[in-house]
């Protein structure tokens, strides 16, 4: 069985445990900005749950255009107002740089990516960087803007410095 027909399957246990219909406009009205790392189960790590948050993921967690289209209709039309960057140890935007991956994709493909892959080496310094973007992008409604680092070998969650 491939592994979409195994999700398709375990649907079924869902249904067990689906919570019923909620609100489109999440409950606690906060959005999260996460890196896509499959070790981060961000409900179970933020206490979150079912209709609780927006939960906003790319490689890295990083801001981009993107990023802010989602929180700018998260905030406009479905009132939330915190943002919280979840950021995390051993990343996998650590382990390349913009150059190596625009590289390796040309050499793989042929074709030369026109974005960058936004790579860092600082995870704290990202997380600060993220934050400025958010907070000076004028058409946000944020009250509450925060970063933090998950350890991915302990499940600590701390605020970035
Ligand atoms: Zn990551």
């Amino acid at each position: 069985m491939s592994e979409i027909d195994q999700m398709l399957a375990a649907n079924g246990e869902w249904l067990t445990e689906f919570p019923g219909g909620l609100p489109v406009a999440p409950a606690r009205k906060v959005a999260v900005v996460a890196c896509m790392d499959s070790r981060m189960p961000l409900f179970g790590l933020l206490g979150l749950a079912v209709g609780d948050a927006h939960v906003i993921r790319n490689a890295g967690g990083v801001v981009t255009e993107d990023t802010l289209r989602s929180l700018t209709i998260s905030q406009h039309l479905l009132g939330t107002r915190s943002v919280v960057l979840v950021h995390h140890t051993d990343c996998g935007l650590q382990k390349t740089t913009d150059a190596d991956l625009a590289d390796l994709v040309e050499r793989t493909t042929g074709h030369r990516p026109p974005w960058t892959a936004q790579a860092f080496t600082d995870v704290d310094a990202d997380v600060r960087e993220s934050i400025r973007l958010i907070r000076s992008t004028p058409y946000l409604l944020s009250t509450e803007v925060r970063g933090t680092v998950y350890d991915v070998g302990t499940g600590e969650l701390r605020e970035a410095v």
